[in-house]
């Protein structure tokens, strides 16, 4: 008998179960795939990362001489990133396998479903067995969403997982859906010579971000020759000898076609509930999500939900993770903080990063604070002049009156690094008076950040 037995090793079930073992509960974790660590490792966060680094890469040895660096003959070694990136995980994989080991975690491979009362099915590679719980996690995760009628097709029309490992890169690739996935692909393919065309359906790319920071990805994405079309409606997909065409309606509603050689997918993620055995238990998934209470506890007795099958909680590994340590700590009896969904960092790897925490300034505003907006350039910070990289800027967005801050919004250089400040501040309650005397570092991108808070009573001295 387990006293918590967790199916899935993402990112929020390895977290939970390490955290398990710590607290001295005898812990295991089932794990469909042969290998721990779930989509975040092997087809998600780290290896799109990867890619995204080699293309970094790349793009300074194209533009070197500017810094006075001169290399010939540069070229793309298309195997050789494809194995750096595997290589990367399978040293996580089994890096893994060394932290449940530490923390006596218990890997039993196979598929879990509830069976109700405590009891666990996995189905195995050796068959059926039955495992008993105290409690139960359910990390299950989540897999790409495909648009109605349209079968994927790993030749042509990708998901996240076919993208990762194609045997070249396409000389054209459409992508559907401006979130996450579809700008971080497009900076990737773009960087290494493909033709990118995004076609998104809202009016804007990256729709969850701050309106400032779409509209400059935008006009950053049309300088790297990336096409976005905006308000387009994708109404059927046919694969045609030549090409994959697209057919949409344009943001003025005509009708327009697009032909690719391949097509990505990229419109949002379903949860993995749907035969995990949710009919044996209490739990009424809501369009296959799991409601929960702020501990992670679900409708059935002993069981808790974390990570992307959660409803109403942001499909993010960082989420996953801080909501198994709630989860683990709350059944083993611990003191514990509910996760505070305002207080989340969004890091999207794109070129360039975009890196946001807490309300956009619209947001702020429907929800009717006095606001006042800081907005600093990093065309004016030495360092990202240093760096070259000169797009973009930080935007902070604070209450009027006692100077709260309500939300920072950072696209430029590092901006997934930048954001882990502004993280801070909001959960330490720092205030815009109490950022404006931070001192921070000379030459550092995070100087801008003071700028930024200075900027919203118009004191920033660079800019
Ligand atoms: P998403 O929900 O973030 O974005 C999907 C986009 O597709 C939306 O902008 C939506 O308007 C658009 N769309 C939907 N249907 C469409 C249609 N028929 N035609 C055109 N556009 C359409 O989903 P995603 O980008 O697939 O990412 C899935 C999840 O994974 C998200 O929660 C995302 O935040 C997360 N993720 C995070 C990271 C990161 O943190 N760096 C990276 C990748 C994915």
């Amino acid at each position: 008998m387990y006293d918590v037995l967790i199916i899935g090793s993402g990112p929020g079930g390895y977290v939970a179960a390490i955290r398990a073992g710590q607290c001295g509960l005898k812990v295991g974790v089932v794990e469909k795939n042969p290998l721990l660590g779930g989509c975040c490792l092997h087809v998600g966060c780290i290896p799109t990362k990867a890619m995204l680094h080699a293309a970094d890469v790349y793009e300074l040895f194209l533009h070197g001489a500017e810094q006075g660096i001169e290399a010939e003959n540069v070229r793309v070694n298309w195997a050789r990133i494809l194995g750096r990136k595997n290589q990367i995980i399978q040293k996580h994989a089994k890096g893994l396998e060394g932290l449940f080991r530490k923390h006596k975690v218990e890997t039993i491979h196979g598929y879990g479903k509830l069976l109700g009362k405590g009891r666990v099915e996995v189905k195995g590679p050796e068959g059926l067995r039955e495992v008993e719980a105290k409690n139960v996690i359910l990390a299950t995760g989540s897999e790409a969403r495909m648009l109605p009628g349209l079968d994927p097709d790993p030749e042509r029309i990708l998901t996240n997982i076919e993208i990762l490992d194609l045997e070249q890169i396409p000389k054209s690739l459409g992508i559907i859906g401006a979130g996450a996935v579809g700008v971080e692909f497009a900076s990737i393919y773009r960087r290494f010579g493909s033709e990118v065309t995004i076609l998104e359906m809202l009016p804007r790319l990256v729709p969850v971000e701050d309106e400032d920071v779409s509209a400059e990805l935008a006009r950053q994405f049309r300088k790297q020759g990336i096409e976005s079309r905006t308000g387009a409606r994708v109404e059927q997909v046919e694969k045609r000898p030549e090409c994959v065409e697209v057919e949409y309606q344009d943001a003025d509603g005509r009708a327009q076609k697009l032909c690719v050689e391949k097509l990505l997918v990229a419109v949002g993620r379903k949860p993995n509930t749907d035969s995990i055995g949710l009919e044996n238990t209490a739990i009424r998934a809501d369009r296959g999500f799991v409601p929960v209470d702020p501990y992670m506890a679900t409708a059935e007795p002993g069981v808790y939900a974390i990570g992307d099958i959660v409803a109403a909680s942001p499909q993010l590994a960082h989420v996953a993770s801080m909501e198994g340590l709630v989860a683990v700590g709350r059944l083993a009896g611990k003191p514990v903080r509910p996760v505070n969904y305002r207080r989340i960092p969004g890091c999207t790897y794109c070129e360039p990063q975009i890196g946001s925490v807490g309300l956009t300034e619209a947001q702020a505003r429907k929800e009717g604070y006095p606001v006042k907006v800081g907005k600093f350039s990093f065309a004016a910070n030495s360092k990202a002049s240093i760096l070259g990289s000169h797009g973009g800027f930080i935007k902070i967005v604070a209450e009027e009156k006692y100077g709260e801050i309500l939300g920072a919004h950072i696209i430029g250089p590092q901006a997934t690094e930048l954001v882990c400040e502004m993280v801070t501040a909001i959960e330490s309650e720092a205030t815009v008076e109490s950022m404006m005397s931070t001192i921070h570092a000379h030459p550092t991108l995070s100087e801008a950040m003071g700028d930024a808070f200075n900027a919203i009573y118009g004191l920033a001295i660079n800019g």
